[in-house]
């Protein structure tokens, strides 16, 4: 089927060469060019009728440089742009590449055979991202019915073994008692999974709304630390805790920014070793809070460090033999980190553990 192309260019004689390019491409018939010298005038002509893919020109007599691409991306968010550029002003192209054009041309540079492949590539580009962001949009959608389904069984389970429990005939054998405990156990390690599939469903849709309060930063990190108290004993770990003598009042949401301490912390207690130590320290700097959490586990190696923030991305040594996990703790935490305004990021080195650094601007 014949590509229908918009050509916006105010220059006429750039605009009759496209088309002459075109058809000597033996493209007669392959591509029905419309043709706009204004911004405007191109907009109007999308409106009226379907077009597959644009060739914008980014000087015209109603919008110059980055702008004239910017309104007819946003104008037309689902249709393929390429962009035309002189030979001074790739760097231009080149940029609304990066903002999501799909190509650029240098005029004076091009034949009708590369122009033509450039927009058959542009339109085959875009339906495989709109192709994709539906999946994506599907997907979200499935975790989202899905985890809410799971909760009202897993709360049902969750109450029902409580009230076995309570109600324990003084004759039940030690065995059937820690079933029992297992039963309760699961039950709970399920309901906090469910609640990261919610909460990564959210964050992945913008969801997230914050609830924001002024609060003593370093009591949110030590109240957040003493819920992990009894599995670092277990593990015969030591707490190192390093906090500034005077307290930092921040406005954050408490229940998120104790979601993020507890997830580091409980990394660092879940991967670093057995007897080893836990260091937890929190910096003010001029501008910002700093928390650092550190551990002396196996580290991170370089090529895994920016995927372990993905989702469900575990590390091939933990997913091999490693504690349980479900690979979405730490794409949490930075979403939640980022909404506050700050970054979560790691220093590690293998050997030698993983120091996990989350920022917050102090404005
Ligand atoms: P989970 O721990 O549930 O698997 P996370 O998103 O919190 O999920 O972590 C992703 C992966 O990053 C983990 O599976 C593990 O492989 C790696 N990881 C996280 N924290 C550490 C750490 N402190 N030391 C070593 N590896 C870690």
């Amino acid at each position: 089927m014949a590509i229908r192309a918009l050509l916006v260019e105010d220059n006429a004689g750039d605009a009759r060469l496209i088309r002459e390019m075109l058809i000597e491409a033996g493209a007669r018939e392959a591509v029905t060019l419309q043709h706009a010298d204004r911004l405007s005038t191109g907009l109007d002509a999308l409106d009226a009728r379907k077009i597959d893919v644009i060739l914008l020109d980014l000087s015209l007599p109603d919008s110059s440089g980055l702008a004239t691409f910017e309104s007819a991306h946003a104008a037309v968010p689902n249709v393929p742009i390429v962009v035309l550029s002189g030979l001074d002003d790739v760097e231009l192209a080149v940029r609304a590449v990066q903002e999501g054009a799909q190509d650029y041309l240098v005029k004076g540079r091009v034949d009708g055979g590369t122009i033509l492949r450039s927009l058959r590539y542009a339109i085959e580009r875009q339906r495989l991202e709109a192709a994709r962001q539906d999946l994506e949009h599907q997907r979200d959608e499935f975790f989202n019915s899905v985890s809410h389904d799971l909760r009202t069984p897993v709360a049902a389970i969750k109450a029902a073994v409580g009230v076995v429990l309570a109600n324990e005939p003084s004759g039940t054998s030690a065995a059937l008692h820690r079933l029992l405990g297992n039963i309760d156990l699961a039950a709970d390690e399920l309901t906090r999974l469910i609640d990261d599939l919610l909460e990564i469903a959210r964050l992945q849709a913008g969801r997230v709304e914050l609830y924001r309060s002024e609060v003593d930063l370093l009591e949110v990190v030590t109240r957040a630390l003493r819920s992990l108290e009894p599995l670092i004993q277990a593990r015969h770990q030591r707490l190192e805790l390093n906090l500034p003598a005077e307290q930092i009042l921040m406005s954050v949401d408490v229940q998120r920014f104790s979601r993020v301490v507890r997830n580091l912390v409980g990394n660092a207690q879940k991967y670093g070793r057995e007897r080893g130590c836990i260091r937890v320290t929190v910096e003010r700097t001029p501008t910002d809070v700093q928390l650092l959490v550190g551990d002396d586990g196996p580290g991170i190696p370089p090529a895994e460090r920016e995927r372990i923030f993905e989702r469900f991305y575990r590390t091939a040594g933990s997913a091999a033999d490693g504690p349980v996990g479900s690979g979405l703790g730490l794409p949490i935490a930075r979403g939640l980190v980022e909404l506050h305004g700050g970054n979560l990021t790691l220093d590690s080195e293998p050997g030698q553990g993983s120091t996990f650094r989350v920022r917050l601007p102090l404005t």
